[in-house]
This record gives structure tokens, sequence and C-alpha cells, in this order.
């Protein structure tokens, strides 16, 4: 009790208010998840830097939050700290260092249930200026790919329609298309818990829905970005095409639930794609199967719906479900995409 009062009276000289038995299923884009014992919102890096250090020092479980867009939060909720990531602001930096060079993200996994961008808005701004942005890792995508474009910068127009945050982006490698978080990150400050260091494209080693932090659970501050002084219309009218189309996936969803097949498998089985949202609808038609408010989506079966009052026991038996019969029907082992938080 006395550790808990010196980290809330610690963080409320800092004005950050530790709110106590706070509801996520509000801060998740599926709209579920239980109660956290403390909450609070940072809107600097340095607060969210002290927030997680006096955790790690007070022992305190925590978990760093953007979105919510990938979390499956357990009914009874989450015994620790919910770190709500707000930081949002972003500056052209002067001096701009050699570009890393990327590894290149491996194209086996490439996500088929990507919307198809149609040709008139197709374009690639590869060849255009390099410039260089710092981000703070709270930053929304559909703000930021806004703000950059009004700035004349290109660059994030794959990412439309995808309810991420930057940090959020780093920690899943996000990808839009054929088009991955990683290749624009050059640099990146972190916090373990204790102390900050800055580093650079390499140390995460990038895959499908994959970085280092998976493993090392360290924080991101800010990142530095590799974007372009590209053609703004054309950049524009592609960010509308891909979000138009992203809008059709359903938004009170956790994106999609498991992880698209190997090339191995998908051979195996003969699938035209290696997307799982094919094989749920048109192998082991499960499209619509629900277990109370949950639903495997209508509109694309890849994605676990909520109705309205779905619990996350619904959700994890509609997984669990899809596991079962494609393990049955196919000896299929099917992996998770999205993060289950709590105990279920
Ligand atoms: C409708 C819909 C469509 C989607 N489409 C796509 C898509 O096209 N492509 C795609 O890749 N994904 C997609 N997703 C999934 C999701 O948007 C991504 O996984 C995204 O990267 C999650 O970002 P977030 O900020 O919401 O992270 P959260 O869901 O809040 O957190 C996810 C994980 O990231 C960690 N994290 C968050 N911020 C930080 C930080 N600052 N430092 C370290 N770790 C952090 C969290 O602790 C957690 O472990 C979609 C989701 C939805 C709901």
């Amino acid at each position: 009790m006395l550790k808990l009062d010196s980290f809330t009276e610690t963080l409320d000289r800092h004005s950050i208010p530790v709110k106590k038995d706070i509801k996520l299923a509000a801060h998740t884009t599926i709209g579920i998840g239980g109660k956290a014992d403390l909450f609070l919102e940072v809107f600097s890096p340095s607060d969210l830097e002290l927030a997680v250090k006096l955790a790690t020092a007070h022992s305190i479980p925590y978990l760093v939050m953007g979105r919510g867009s990938n979390l499956i939060i357990a009914d009874n909720g989450f015994e620790g700290l919910i770190i709500l990531n707000k930081t949002d602001h972003w500056q052209i930096l002067q001096f701009q260092s050699p570009a890393v060079k990327k590894e290149k993200v491996t194209s086996r996994f490439i996500n088929l249930d990507q919307p198809v961008v149609t040709a008139e808005s197709s374009y690639s701004d590869m060849d255009a200026e390099d410039i260089r942005v710092r981000v703070e890792s709270g930053a929304r995508m559909e703000n930021l790919i806004k703000t950059m474009l009004k700035a004349g910068i290109t660059g994030l127009q794959w990412f439309a329609g995808i309810p991420a945050t930057v940090g959020g982006a780093v920690y899943m490698n996000l990808h839009g298309g054929n088009h991955f978080f990683s290749q624009i990150v050059e640099q990146v400050c972190l916090i373990d818990g204790r102390a900050t260091k800055v580093v650079n494209n390499h140390y995460f080693q990038f895959e499908y829905d994959w970085s280092i932090l998976h493993q090392t659970a360290e924080i991101v501050l800010w990142v530095d970005l590799n974007l372009k002084k590209g053609d703004v219309q054309k950049a524009t009218a592609l960010a509308r095409d891909w979000a138009r189309q992203k809008a059709h996936q359903p938004r009170h969803s956790a994106g999609c639930i498991f992880r698209n097949l190997t090339a191995d498998e998908q051979k195996q089985h003969n699938l035209p794609t290696p997307s799982v949202g094919y094989l749920v609808d048109k192998v082991l038609k499960l499209k619509g199967k629900r277990c109370g408010d949950a639903i495997i989506s209508m509109k694309h079966a890849g994605f676990i719906e909520n109705l309205g009052k779905a619990t996350a026991a619904e959700v994890v038996e509609l997984i669990s479900m899809i596991q079962k019969i494609a393990k049955e029907q196919l000896g299929l082992e099917l992996k998770t995409e999205v993060q289950l938080i709590g105990k279920f």
C-alpha cells in the first residue's frame, strides 16, 4: 500500500493523475476489456518515460497502449498499470544522417487480405527526395498521414485507414499491402524501464507482424521516420483510396485474428491465398458463426467482430473453435496475430 502511495504521489506531483479501476473496453477498437487496477494518460515522451521508470521501480506490471487495435483484454481486466499513450508531437529534422539500409521483410507472408489499390491511385514515391521526421510514439496514424500531407510530406499513405499509433506500428511492424513500417523507420528512442537508448532499424530484427520489442518489452518514446517530398496530390488520392477500402473491414474488431499461413501451409492445402480469412470462409465455412455478441465477421471472416455486448471470453471461445476445427480438418495450427492481455 505504501509503495502504491509513493507511486501515485510522485506522479501527482508531476501532474499525471493516476486513476483506479478504469474500464478498458472504451480504449480498445473491439470495445472489450475489464478494469485496470491503475490507469494514466501521458502526453509527452518525458511523462511516458517517468511513468515507465516509476512502475518498474515499484515493481508494478504495466502495459503501454496505443489505439488498442490489436488487443483482446480479459473480462476481469488487467492487474497493474495501463499507460495510455497520447504523445503526438512531430518535427522535421534539420540534420539528416545517411539513411540506414533496411532489411527486406520476407514477402512470403504478404497479406492478401489487404485491399487492392486501383490503377489510377497506384503511386510510388521511392525516387522522391528524402525528409527525416521525428514523431512521438502515441501519434495516431490517420492524423499523422493528414498532417504530413498538409506539410508536403508523403510516405505514410500505405497505412491509411489502419487504427494504429506509431509505437504500436513499430511493435507489430505495421503493414499496408506490400509496405511495411520497417521500411521507413530510421532510428528509435526506447526505454527499458531504467534507461533510454537510441537504436537504429537493424536493432528491431523486423519481420512480418514482429519486432524485437515482443521479446524485450522496451517502450518506444519517439521514432525518426524516413519520409519523402513526393507528389502530395497523388499520395493523398492513394491514402483516400486505401482508407475507403479499409472502411469495409469491421471496425469493432481487433484486426485480423490470425497470422497468415506460411507458403508451405498454403501449398500443402492448395489454397489460392495465405489469408486465414479465406480459409475460415471458403474452406471451414465458419463465416457468421456466433458466440454471444462475438461473430466471425460477415464482412471479412479473418476478423471477429463485437456486435455490441461481446465479452473477451466469447471472442476467445470463437478463436479456440476456429483453431480446433482447422486442426481437426486440415492439421493446421493457426497462430493468433491479436494479443490476449490479462487472465483467460
Ligand atoms: C479495423 C482494423 C484494421 C487493421 N488493419 C491492419 C492492417 O492493415 N495492417 C496491420 O498491420 N495491422 C492492422 N490492424 C491491427 C493493428 O492496427 C496493428 O497491429 C497496430 O500496429 C496496433 O497499434 P496500436 O497502437 O493500436 O497498438 P495496441 O493495440 O495499443 O498495442 C499492441 C501492442 O503494441 C505495444 N505498444 C503500443 N505502443 C507501444 C509503444 N509506444 N512502445 C512499445 N510497445 C507499444 C502494446 O504494448 C501491445 O503489446 C488492424 C486493426 C483493426 C481494428
